[in-house]
């Protein structure tokens, strides 16, 4: 098997490298914003778990390696303009949206609608680099040829579908996870929420088109807003996302190893999903022992320092059925901080 290369040591490159341990699939994460010589080999296989990176001396050798997959989308995604380019290109519907650009910006952005949200171009996450404009506000001359500008969607909740296509095309998908991001950030997901056919049928048609035009291979991520029943795309990573961490243990197959048997060329098949899971984001807390008294519970530390809002590590709960998973969702609630016990009020009113 290839050794797999992962451009970003972050969090998502320890969880693949974890997640190929077992098969003893290498996977080797590196700094691509190093200026070290990488020691690539010729039959490395090149992949990501962050889009942006400088033109360092490690950074080219991982995009110039012959193996490097997905630069095609990478290139489409890493800027909105594009990736709403390429949505509208394949008719898949999102938010309708328009490319600030020159004077003018009233105009232009009073075309998309009274509540408008400006997103930068390039190198956003986690809510960062967006500005909520509103009729009247006075916009900023910096968002000319910067940012794009979206109609803020009064969605009822968000999901996100998670699959991954092989190099002969053939893709597979999770059932669609319910998140709840709160300012701009994912707080937590339920997973294996009764969803209706058409959603499921509908996103899996739309990602399957992205990853086909793209010859992509590997996992992809598509966020959605759901409204009046009906999906819209909000946008795409083109890697393993936050909201499909609850496959680790909520699958027999989590994302990080379906990743990995895309990039090897090992047999995809769609991922067993039963029970039900929820992952609680642990952003700038830390974990406790007690929390594994109750049962589902997994605990993910990342090892990262805690500074305020940064995602250092993450929960899954797993259980059978949706009620032996409330239980555990009320035990774990008695037991986290204060400030995280709206989580499991909302994943329990997801459940119920
Ligand atoms: P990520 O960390 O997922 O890459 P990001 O910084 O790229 O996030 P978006 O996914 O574009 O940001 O937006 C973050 C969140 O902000 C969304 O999940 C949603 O809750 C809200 N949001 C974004 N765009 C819109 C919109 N057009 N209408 C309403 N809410 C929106
Ligand atoms: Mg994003
Ligand atoms: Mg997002």
């Amino acid at each position: 098997l290839p050794r797999i290369v992962v451009a970003g040591n972050g969090q998502l490159g320890q969880m693949l490298s974890q997640a190929g341990a077992p098969m003893q699939i290498e996977v080797l994460p590196v700094d691509p914003n190093g200026d070290v010589e990488l020691g690539l080999r010729p039959d490395d296989v090149i992949t990501v778990e962050i889009e942006h990176w400088s033109d360092s001396v490690s950074g080219l050798q991982l995009k110039q390696h012959p193996n490097f997959r997905n630069a095609a989308a990478l290139y489409a995604v890493i800027d909105r303009q594009r990736q709403k380019a390429l949505l509208d290109r394949l008719q898949v519907p999102t938010s309708p949206w328009v490319s600030l650009e020159g004077d003018n910006l009233q105009t232009q952005l009073e075309s998309i609608g009274d509540k408008v949200i400006v997103k930068r171009r390039r190198g956003g996450y986690d809510g960062r680099g967006q500005w909520r404009w509103q009729k009247g506000d006075q916009p900023e001359t910096e968002w000319a040829g910067e940012c794009i500008a979206e109609a803020m969607i009064p969605f009822s909740h968000e999901v996100s579908l998670v699959g991954a296509r092989n190099a002969a095309g053939e893709k597979v998908f999770y059932p669609l996870t319910r998140n709840w991001h709160e300012n701009g950030i994912l707080r937590a997901s339920v997973a294996n929420l009764p969803v209706p056919a058409e959603q499921q049928r509908n996103a899996e048609a739309w990602l399957g088109r992205v990853m086909d035009d793209e010859g992509y291979i590997g996992v992809m991520a598509m966020e959605c807003f759901v409204v009046d029943g009906e999906l819209l795309v909000n946008e795409l990573a083109p890697r393993v996302h936050n909201s499909g961490h609850w496959t680790q243990e909520g699958s027999a197959i989590s994302q990080f190893q379906l990743h990995l048997r895309a990039l090897a060329d090992l047999p995809l098949i769609t991922p067993p999903v039963e029970g039900a899971s929820v992952m609680y984001n642990l952003l700038g807390r830390d974990w406790k022992p007690e929390w594994l008294q109750v049962p589902g519970v997994h605990v993910h530390w990342y090892g990262k320092e805690i500074r305020p809002g940064r995602k250092v590590g993450h929960v899954n709960i797993c259980r059978a059925d949706v009620a032996s998973l409330i239980d555990s969702l009320q035990a774990l609630q008695a037991l986290v901080d204060d400030d995280d016990k709206v989580v499991f009020d909302w994943s329990i009113a997801q459940l119920q």
